[in-house]
């Protein structure tokens, strides 16, 4: 691919709605940094529940976020959080635990706040690196974090297909109720933004959602 241009690309969906395969597969095609911004938010949920504090604290969330600075290791095409300079531990931010008290944490403002100058950030480390662009997914990456992204989409599938896509994965999961809460909250819900393609992924194969996005990234005009 000839860098014609510095292309961002969001992905967002529910739980298990297939954005991290589709993302890593574009990421691989189009020389792309990979940010799953899930894994930021489960970060930040292992980390405030390894002090011991409990997202219904608000004064305690606030404080320790505020006191967190949040750095970026590149891990192949991935960009990987670091807390206070550590990296994150992968097995812990898919605990059971952390899968059920992500999107509480995920609710409170001054979490997202404090992640949203991070996650805009991440397009300046895929810059340094060389990458022709980022793909990024999450849950408002085409309504709030890139609402001028060159690419914005939204996956969705039927959650029994979901839930039986994380059992295959060896995962505990609560992927109705985290989408209830991602849902329900005040501050930038889960939704498909206007003008965002949505793709229902029910009967899809990752392939087949890997080559039609594929597909409409380079019809506008991208080479692969
Ligand atoms: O993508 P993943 O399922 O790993 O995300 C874990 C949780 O992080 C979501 O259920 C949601 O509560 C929160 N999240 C969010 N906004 C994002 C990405 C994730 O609120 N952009």
């Amino acid at each position: 691919m000839t860098a014609a241009r510095f292309i961002i690309v969001a992905i967002d969906g529910g739980a298990a709605s297939g954005k991290s395969s589709t993302s890593r597969a574009l990421s691989e095609r189009f020389h792309l940094l990979h940010v799953d911004t899930g894994s930021f938010y489960r970060a930040i949920t292992a980390e405030l529940l390894r002090r011991g504090v409990s997202a219904s604290d608000l004064r305690a969330v606030r404080t320790s976020v505020a006191g967190l600075t949040l750095g970026t290791d590149l891990v192949g095409r991935s960009a990987c959080m670091t807390i206070d300079g550590r990296p994150i531990d992968a097995a812990e931010i898919r605990s059971a635990t952390v899968n059920g008290e992500v999107s509480r944490f995920a609710a409170i403002p001054e979490i997202r706040t404090a992640l949203l100058a991070y996650q805009r950030g991440q397009a300046e480390v895929a810059r340094k690196a060389g990458f022709h662009g980022l793909v990024m997914e999450g849950r408002d990456i085409g309504s709030v974090i890139f609402p001028q992204a060159d690419f914005r989409f939204f996956l969705y599938a039927d959650p029994l297909e979901r839930a039986k896509r994380r059992a295959l994965e060896g995962q505990t999961d609560s992927i109705v109720e985290r989408d209830r809460l991602d849902t329900q909250r005040r501050t930038a819900p889960l939704a498909c933004p206007p003008g965002a393609t949505a793709i229902d992924s029910t009967h899809l194969s990752l392939d087949q959602v890997v080559e039609f996005v594929s597909k409409s990234i380079e019809a506008a005009g991208t080479p692969a």
